[in-house]
This record gives C-alpha cells, structure tokens and sequence, in this order.
C-alpha cells in the first residue's frame, strides 16, 4: 500500500505489541485477531474456541481481549497443542491469500467510501442497532470478499445500543454497557507526526474533535470517528455514546460528525474517494462538505448552492431504507441550525439555501427539515432497497420532483443481500461445498451453481436441517433458563426452560426490532387457535425475539403479551421469547428454524433481511407479500399472505392473522409431519430444495455487490 497514513501502520505496531505476548507458535493469532476475516474464513470461529471456549465465550468472543487476558500457561499449552496449530496454519494460510489477491478498482480514480451510521460485523464490536447495520456490515464482507477497493466511514459509539433486559411483569427495560476501547480490535489512526489523527468538526457552538479508529473488515479498512477526548465537553462526548439517541440535537450532531466529520477524516488520511455511498441519509451532511470545497475552488462569484450540488453530483450515491415519511427524521429549522449553523456559516452555506434543500418542496417554510431530501438531491443515483421499495419510494418522493409522473421520479432499487460466508452456518455451508462446487462460494450469484441442490439427497439435506434444530433447541433451553432466573421467575417455570421445546418438533421463528408494522401481534389475536397450531402431538414450537425502542410503549405491550403466554399451563415450552436479540443469536435462530415468519403491514417493509438468512440455511418463509419477499415468492419456495394495502388497517390484521393461522394449519404442518419409512419429510425437503436454488442466488450479498457495482457505481447514471 502507498499509503503510510490512513492507519495501516497502526494496526501493524497493535499486531505486533499483541504478538509479543503470545508463544512463537502463535504469533499469527495476532493478526488473525485484528482482522475481523477470522468470523467468516472456515474454522475461524474455531480457532479461538478450541484454546478456550468458556474464556472466549466471557470475552465477548473478542479475540484481542481475549488474547490479551488469557493466562501465559494456557497459552503455553495451546502452543503445544498439535490440532490447534494445524488450525492455525489453515486459518492463517486461507486469511493470507484472501489479503494479497490482486484489487479490483471500482473506478480508476480512488475507492469507494461507503458512509453509514452503523456497520454489524460481529458482537464484539457492537456500533450497530439492526437490519441497517448488518446490511451495511455484509457489504464491507462483500467487497473485501470481490477484493474491491472500498472503505467504511461510521461512528464509534461507546456504549451502542440498548441491551433488553425483561421484567417480572414482562415490561422491557434498557440498560447500555459501555467497552473497553483498549482490548477492541479497533486501531487509533495516527498522523505523520505520530500523535493520534484528529478531526474537528463545528457543533452547537463550538467545535466537536474526533479521533479515528480502524477496523479491519477483511481487506476492507473501516473507519470509525470517536468523541470521547479531553478537548470535549461532556455533552459533547456524548454524541458517540449510543445509537439512535432519543434527542435529536444528539442525532444531529452525530450526523454532523458522521458526515462532514467522515470526509474530513479520509482526507487527513490521504484517502480520496471516487465516490461517496451513503446508506440511509444520515450521512448526508458529507455532500455540504463536498459542495463546500467546490466552491472554494471556483474563482470568481459564489454559486448557489443548487449548482455546488449539482457539481459535487457525480461523486454521490444514495441509499434510502425508509419507506414511511415519518421513518425520515425531520427537525425544526431551529433544532436543525442551533446544531448545526456554525458549521454551515464555516462552509459558507446560506442557511436558507440549505433549508430549502432539506425540505421535499423547498419553498414551503413550515415544512421541517430532513437529511433525506437533502440526501436525494445530492447524489446523481437514490435507489430503494426492493423492487416493492422502489415503487413506494418512487410515489413517496414524487413531491420532490416537480412535473414528473411517478414512473419517471429518478429512484431505482438494488434489493438487499445477505453475506453468504456470515449467514450459512457451517453444516449447511459444507453440504453445498460437496453438491454445489468445491468454489461455489465465488459464484455465489449464479444460479447455475444452486442448481445442483436438487441433487441432493434427502437424508444428507434432512440431516442438516435436523441438526440445526437441535443446535437452536440448545440455545434456547441454556439462553431461556438463565433468562428466567435473571427475571427473577418462580423456580418451577426456570426448570421447565430446562427442557424447553422437541428437537423434532416444526420450529417457527420471528426475530426483529420489535416496530408495530412488523405485527408480532397477528401471532396472538386468536389465542385458541394459537394454542391448538400449538398443543397437538405434533406440536409447534416458537422462538421469538427483539428489541422495541425505549419510546415505543406498543411494542412493549407486544412483547409483553408474548411473556404473559407463560400463564397458559401447556405454553411456557412451546413460546419461548429470547431476550436481547443481536447477532451473538442471530446465526443461531435463523439456521435452526423450520419457518421464517414476516409479518410487516404493507407496504412498510423496505426489504427484510432475516428471511434471506433463513432462507439460505434451509429454512422456510411465511410472510406478508411486502419488501424482498414480494419479488422473492414464486408459489414453491415457501409460502405467503397477500401484500396488499388495506386503508383499514383493522380489517387487515384480522384477515392477515387468519391467513397466518390457516396456512401454519393447513399447509404448513401437515407438509411437516407427512413422513416416508425412513421419517424423512420428502414433501417439505421438495420445497426446501426449491427455496435454496431461487433465493439462494438472487439474495446473497454477491448478486447485491455486483448490482451496485455494474448498475451503479459504474453506469455513470
Ligand atoms: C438480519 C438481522 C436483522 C434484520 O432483520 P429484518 O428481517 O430485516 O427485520 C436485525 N437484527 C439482526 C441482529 C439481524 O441479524
């Protein structure tokens, strides 16, 4: 690399600092263990659970704290522990190749910097919320996955987001813990005079310094800004505390940092993007940047800032998650310039003209401001996340783009994608690599390759999804006892955890964010049905598990009525709520599931990712016909309730839960349960098999790089 400055050297002197405290025999753990490739490379995950897994379990699974807490005689023995040492070869030797392939440029002329407010690349690091940040963390996989040059540019928030904590009375509480920066495998930037890089960035009435972290996501370098330093005020500390703060002077000025923080950032490193990506607009405050230096690179009279846009135009692309009006945060003139007016003034951007870009009709005063309207006018591509988003957003932005017809507003769509490599657990994982092709994880995307699951054979493909099962049934027997001991549950009902659901038994799974548009609460409108999809020999099993925001208080009561099942004699094994969802579970449930349900009102799923996961693992969707599954359903590969939209939204719920209640009936079941002399489901591997071969292609990560690639980074439109 010629570049000595964005922070490379830094991650080499923390490997080397690290490797010292390890036997010579181990010394490659060092960098394996700042490089977050190790979660995804085969036998990774193994690696550092073989030389201790109770230890690298209380670690957060953070191999750098875990390396750098680990006792020397326990790392003597690992030294002399044949079996780990082959490992360590193999780890070591497919990690090294993956870093020296050769790069593929994006654009002749610099990387692409992909700007999001949150990346989720593994528990350890934990800087993100949700289906966002995974999707974002799958792209960095991604990209260093094709060895293209791009890097990421988000915030290191100290304290992340919520955990979820139940109570007795089944209402969620929230608490934040706060890590240990010094053990992350996370590197502060220095600049050319050795001290750590700063950036500073004008905020409220003063001026926010920031220092840079790197994260090494494979070849992918991801930045992350940081503002807990001296120079700050406590307040100001506190805007890279958490996530998705509840006041919106805090999210202000986490995005003034992100984005105009972010660019500032790449510059002092001597990076140079091509292009700027920015997932969702929170980072949108990057192209006033942009248009600012334009400007003060133009001679002669000032431009407005229309035309600074339109020149900085090239560079940016633009990513809307957010099919909903009020999913786009907006502010009161007065909100948005106490945070952030000083740092217009230092741009030297009028502040109406920045108002009127941040509004969808720039004339209209009273309308409040957002980052999205801005977002959309700075980049010459938005694009919506599905097929279905696409059109929704195209008619919800029609307003922004005067005189046009909604088929002619300039939005188009790349649907989301899963990383292979992350979401497959590795059962499946190598199945495939014995049917499919000994390299069919590089052409993951072509549907040539999934073909050949309909080769195989019923026994080999049961066997996986039975153990995955059983995997889950562990998880949530250990996770839901010691969740019920923490609550502080009759003793009875803690041990009844201990034996908690039938490894044989159809497992249905709903994890997300708790929203209301997801309606958890179609699950539970008819409770006697419930009950009887639940009761019989053979029985259905649920896991379920999310996080509602801390305001949502009809989110809570959701997940409440959940936790009150436990009332009901024959329920409390059959219903069980896992709480703190996040991605220590997420691989978990996705894999082990029978059937994935999606429950969103239409049209308020932009995409969904989870199904895909389940998807790729085997599992089976039920869901509304909204987001990627709309585009996904073909009639075989799962199954689906109508997508259609219903101004009475009562109305909707109530058919909607019955069509759930009838297909887990009707169909579902009986597909289950209807068994060859051998006890193998032959009717539901059919569909099974048909699930990995359609989605499997068209919904991993690879297809949504390529897309984005060749539809839009390259296309020039
Ligand atoms: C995949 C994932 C999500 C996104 O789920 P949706 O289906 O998009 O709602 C959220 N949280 C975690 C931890 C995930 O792994």
């Amino acid at each position: 690399m010629t570049n000595r400055f964005d922070g490379s050297r830094d991650v080499q002197r923390a490997i080397d600092r690290l490797a010292r405290r390890l036997p010579e025999p181990l010394e490659d753990l060092a960098w394996i263990a700042y490089n977050y490739l190790w979660t995804w490379v085969p036998g990774g995950k193994d690696l550092f659970r073989n030389i201790d897994a109770h230890r690298f379990l209380l670690s957060g699974e953070n191999p750098v704290a875990f390396l750098t807490n680990l006792p020397e005689r326990d790392l003597l023995q690992a030294a002399t522990n044949g079996a780990t040492l082959a490992l360590l070869r193999d780890v070591s030797h497919q990690m090294e190749s993956e870093m020296q392939r050769p790069v593929q440029r994006v654009l002749g002329a610099g990387p692409v910097a992909f700007f999001c407010a949150e990346f989720a690349l593994h528990s350890s690091l934990p800087v993100y919320a949700g289906g966002l940040g995974v999707l974002a963390g799958d792209f960095l996989k991604e990209a260093s996955d094709q060895a293209l040059d791009v890097v990421g540019v988000g915030l290191l928030y100290r304290r992340g987001y919520l955990h979820q904590r139940m109570d007795l009375s089944g209402w969620q509480q929230e608490y934040w813990v706060e890590a240990n920066t010094d053990q992350l495998p996370a590197v502060r930037v220095r600049g050319a005079d050795g001290a750590p890089l700063k950036v500073i960035v004008p905020v409220w009435d003063g001026e926010l310094t920031a220092q840079v972290w790197r994260v090494n996501v494979g070849r992918t370098p991801l930045y992350l800004l940081d503002a807990e330093l001296a120079e700050n005020d406590a307040l100001e500390r506190w805007v890279t505390s958490r996530l998705y703060e509840g006041s919106g002077e805090i999210r202000l000025a986490q995005y003034a940092l992100l984005g105009i923080g972010g660019v500032r950032a790449l510059d002092a490193m001597g990076i140079m993007p091509a292009l700027f990506h920015l997932n969702e607009g929170h980072a949108a405050l990057a192209a006033l940047e942009i248009a600012s230096r334009t400007s003060a690179e133009m001679t002669g009279e000032r431009l407005a800032l229309e035309s600074l846009l339109e020149v900085g135009r090239e560079r940016f692309i633009f990513t809307t998650h957010t099919p909903v009006p009020a999913g786009n945060e907006t502010y009161d003139a007065d909100e948005y310039f106490s945070v952030l007016g000083r740092a217009l003034d230092e741009l030297k951007l009028p502040r109406e003209e920045v108002a009127g870009a941040s509004r969808v009709i720039p004339s209209e005063l009273s309308e409040p401001l957002g980052l999205s309207p801005l977002a959309i006018r700075s980049a010459r591509s938005t694009n919506a996340v599905s097929l279905r988003h696409g059109e929704v957003a195209r008619e919800m932005w029609l307003p922004l783009f005067p005189g046009s017809m909604p088929g002619e507003v300039p939005i188009t769509h790349v649907t989301n994608g899963v990383h292979l490599p992350t979401w497959m657990a590795p059962n499946m994982r190598s199945l495939l690599g014995r049917h499919l092709d000994a390299d069919w994880e590089r052409h993951a995307h072509d549907p040539g390759f999934w073909s050949h699951v309909e080769e195989i054979p019923d026994a080999e493909l049961w066997r996986v999804r039975c153990e995955s099962r059983m995997d889950l049934v562990e998880l949530v027997r250990r996770k839901a006892t010691v969740d019920r001991l923490a609550r502080g549950e009759d003793i009875e009902y803690v041990k009844a955890a201990l034996d908690a659901f039938d490894p044989g038994h159809l497992t249905v799974g709903f994890a997300r964010r708790l929203a209301t548009y997801k309606r958890l609460d179609l699950l539970l409108r008819d409770p006697a049905r419930l009950r009887a999809i639940i009761d019989q020999d053979q029985g259905t099993q649920f896991v379920i598990a999310g996080k509602a925001h801390p305001r949502d208080v009809e989110a809570k009561r959701v997940a409440s009525g959940i936790l009150a099942l436990k009332r009901d004699l024959d329920v409390p094994n059959r219903v069980v709520f896992l709480e703190d969802y996040d991605l220590r579970v997420a691989l978990r449930l996705v894999a082990g599931c029978d059937v994935w349900l999606n429950l969103p009102r239409p049209p308020l799923e932009a995409s969904g990712t989870s199904g895909m996961k389940a998807a790729m693992n085997g599992g089976l969707n039920l869901s509304v016909l909204d987001g990627w599954w709309s585009e996904g359903y073909d009639g075989q590969n799962g199954w689906a309730i109508d997508g259609s939209v219903d101004a009475d939204t009562q109305a909707q719920d109530i058919r909607d839960a019955g069509a759930l209640y009838d297909l887990l009936e009707n169909e579902v079941k009986p597909l289950f349960y209807t068994r060859d002399a051998n006890g193998i489901p032959v009717g539901w591997l059919t569909r099974v098999r048909a699930s990995l071969r359609t989605l499997g292609s068209k919904y991993s990560a690879t297809r949504m790089v390529d897309d984005y690639v060749e539809g839009i980074y390259r296309s020039g439109r």
